[in-house]
């Protein structure tokens, strides 16, 4: 789950790191307001779900509270295009109004898993207020990297070493070991996958997150209520949305053929298949074992309302997941409103026969594939071959 950069700020203020002081608001007056609350001079910035705001046109410096009112305007209510959100852009329901700062520097500071390592990493660069994906390409020396000891946590020393490749002083050598600290606390107290600070700015001599990007782990999210509830579903992917409530392992996708399939290997298989035959997959969906008929027709559901889905593509390997379940999923979806796109079916292994039958006897043009690479052949030829 990701958090929006005023809610990011908001739970890594109450862990103790410094951020600037600041207001959200949702109508320009409100801006303005916010503006004169602060003392006058402030930044303007675009609440999405999506980093780049900064060219895009979503982040902009106000000298008073008129101008904050007219670049909240500009932004309220329209879509923000940077190069995260696709052209289509992200519509700004909010922006944070917050005190302006003098820059001196700006840095980089990530906390995130490294799985190899089995441990936090934390990373830190010079480079910061810009892309890192870009620095981590073109010059991964740039980007210094430590290594937390779960035990012991972040320690001085390693504080030091980083300080010293950012050609800190001895003062922000300082407010480094703590704010390290803190966010290594913050990570691990609210379950995070990503705590990303760009930039992180050298600002009166002290150091400040100008900047905080926090995505939570979901299956960590059940331990903070709190944190659940700043979910905001205006910025997901409805269908997401949807698959998430229901528990559902489900990934939207762009292209059009929508997948139904059991197993999260034969789930990637499959979608690498129709990609292989010159389609593109819809979603990636694996229903898992220990499925109800039910649960099925709430996910079959979820293809059949994807305006994008142009065919689909059942593809079950029964195993705990037996095909007659399956079978009778499909049909409760689509009794009261049948299947206008052409439905290809591969089935075997457990109750293969039952789940036919079930199949057969209801009123759905299935056509049936014998394998699985039979299978996604078939459904791109049912939507006039490779694109
Ligand atoms: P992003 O582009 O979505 O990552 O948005 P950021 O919050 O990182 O803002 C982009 C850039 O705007 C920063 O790198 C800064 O250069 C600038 N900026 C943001 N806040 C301030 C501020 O208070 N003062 C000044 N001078 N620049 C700021
Ligand atoms: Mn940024």
């Amino acid at each position: 789950m990701k958090l929006h950069e005023f809610q990011a700020k908001e739970m890594l203020g109450r862990f103790g790191v410094p951020v600037p002081s600041g207001r959200v608001a949702t109508s320009p007056a409100e801006a303005r307001a916010a503006a004169e609350a602060l003392g006058g001079r402030v930044v303007v910035k675009a609440q999405i779900h999506a980093g780049g705001r900064g060219k895009g046109g979503g982040v902009k410096l106000c000298d008073d509270p008129p101008a904050a009112e007219a670049a909240a305007g500009a932004m309220l209510g329209k879509p923000l295009v940077t190069h995260q959100t696709g052209p289509e852009g992200r519509v700004v329901q909010r922006v944070l109004v917050e005190e302006a700062r003098s820059i001196e520097r700006e840095l980089y500071l990530g906390l995130l898993v490294d799985r190899e390592a089995r441990q936090v990493v934390l990373m830190a660069s010079s480079e910061g207020g810009v892309e890192i994906e870009q620095v981590a390409a073109e010059r991964p020396e740039a980007i210094l990297k430590e290594w937390i000891d779960p035990v012991v946590g972040f320690m001085p020393y390693q504080a030091n070493r980083l300080a010293d490749g950012l050609g800190l002083d001895k003062a922000q050598t300082g407010a480094l070991r703590k704010l390290g600290v803190k966010l290594y606390e913050a990570f691990l107290g609210c379950d995070a996958s990503l705590v990303e600070i760009n930039p992180l700015v050298v600002s009166e001599g002290g150091l400040l997150a100008l900047d905080a990007k926090v995505n939570l782990d979901d299956n960590g999210l059940f331990r903070h209520g709190e944190l659940a509830e700043l979910r905001d579903r205006a910025e997901e992917d409805p269908r997401e949305s949807r698959a998430n409530d229901l528990d559902l392992s489900y990934v939207g996708l762009e292209g059009g053929i929508g997948c139904m399939v059991n197993g999260a290997g034969l789930a990637m298989a499959t979608m690498d298949l129709v990609k292989l035959e010159g389609a593109e997959p819809a979603n990636f969906l694996d229903v898992g074992g220990g499925i109800t008929a039910e649960r099925v027709a709430e996910a079959f559901r979820i293809i059949l309302d994807d305006p994008r889905v142009e065919a689909i593509l059942v593809n079950i390997f029964g195993g705990i997941v037996r095909c007659d379940v399956i079978a009778e999923g499909i049909v409760q979806a689509t009794h009261d409103r049948g299947v206008e796109v052409p439905l290809v079916a591969r089935l075997d292994g457990t109750n293969v026969d039952e789940g036919r039958r079930i199949l057969d006897e209801s009123a759905l043009d299935i056509t049936y594939a014998e394998d699985f690479a039979d299978s996604a052949s078939k459904v791109v030829a049912a939507i006039g071959g490779a694109r």
